[in-house]
């Protein structure tokens, strides 16, 4: 009984050390739900993309993410944000639409499947930030992990659609050593 306990501490533990203690809610930044499970797909992919809009730093992230909740939903008929992690320019990582559901685009790709990931600020013009990319590579690795998405199935959206997202400028990191090392480390 002991050794099926430990067992079971240990599982627990393992699982724990995937929690996102570093995402902060919809709950949490004043997001609401909305439920359709026609919307519910399996991940297999992550893609990363840029907001496409300039981003000033000192801009309200939380007020942003709002307003882009109500736009989604009013303007697009979309059920939520069309991203499901949302990474400001101070790094600090927002949830999107949960990601069980699948997410939405603008451009012609299909995105089932696809775990959407959007650092904001339009990096054709604007840099990315340092605190943007490592917190890139946290949400980055855990996806991996948790969804088990192979290396090769990390890439960004201009690899699916014709659109210049993420902007050039990301686009120059992702093709970084840094960045394939990160990527080769994934297990
Ligand atoms: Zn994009």
């Amino acid at each position: 009984m002991k050794f099926f306990l430990s067992l079971l501490l240990l599982f627990l533990f393992s699982q724990n050390q995937f929690a996102q203690n570093w995402l902060i809610t919809q709950e949490d930044w004043g997001g609401t739900d909305s439920v359709d499970s026609s919307l519910e797909h399996e991940i297999s992919y992550i893609t990363i993309h840029h907001g496409g809009e300039i981003f000033p730093d000192d801009k309200n992230t939380v007020t942003y993410l709002q307003n882009l909740q109500k736009w989604s939903r009013s303007d697009r008929k979309w059920n939520d944000i069309p991203y499901h992690y949302v990474i400001a320019r101070d790094g600090k990582v927002y949830e999107g639409r949960p990601l069980n559901y699948r997410g939405d685009t603008n451009t012609t790709y299909d995105p089932t499947g696809h775990a959407l990931v959007v650092l904001l600020g339009n990096f054709e013009e604007q840099e990315v930030k340092a605190e943007q990319i490592e917190s890139l590579k946290t949400v980055t690795a855990y996806l991996a992990k948790q969804e088990s998405v192979a290396a090769e199935k990390i890439q960004t959206h201009k690899d699916y659609a014709e659109t210049l997202c993420p902007g050039k400028k990301l686009t120059g990191y992702l093709n970084t050593r840094d960045w394939n090392s990160f990527l080769n480390g994934l297990d």
